[in-house]
């Protein structure tokens, strides 16, 4: 394996620091792990794992915010790859709501977020497999 940036050829596996803008906000993930070039500290990480950091990213500052924004729910849908419209039939509104909430033009009801936050969850924690609701009677 060789550094696509500088050709060097020595790396160490440690955690990396990848910054994501959710919004207005700015958060730090450090809990990846890859081979970092040990010359110019060049790495690269997978689409499959930055989604997966967008994802904390958002759970984080959904979590963490004082408030959600706008710019912030926008984020979170572009991150769950859904258009509004999409995102409003999850979650049981318009996309003329979603579109007015991502614009500030009006305010979130308190449920939106915890709505949306149950969605990035899904996503970044699949239900388990092999384990199945029994429809009664
Ligand atoms: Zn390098």
């Amino acid at each position: 394996m060789h550094c696509h940036e500088c050709n060097g050829d020595k790396f160490e596996r440690r955690n990396v620091e990848l910054t994501t803008r959710v919004g207005e906000h700015t958060v730090i993930d450090r809990s990846v792990v890859r081979p970092v070039c040990a010359k110019c500290g060049e790495f690269t990480v997978s689409a499959e794992t930055l989604e997966k950091v967008e994802l904390r990213a958002t759970l984080v500052a959904f979590t963490e915010a004082p408030r959600v924004t706008g710019a912030m729910l926008r984020f979170a849908r572009k991150t769950l790859d859904m258009t509004q419209a999409e995102l409003a039939e999850r979650i049981g509104t318009t996309f003329e709501s979603v579109s007015r909430w991502e614009r500030e033009e009006r305010q979130m009801e308190p449920w939106v977020p915890l709505a949306v936050l149950g969605l990035v969850r899904e996503k970044l924690m699949p239900p388990p497999t092999g384990v199945e609701l029994k429809k009664a009677g």
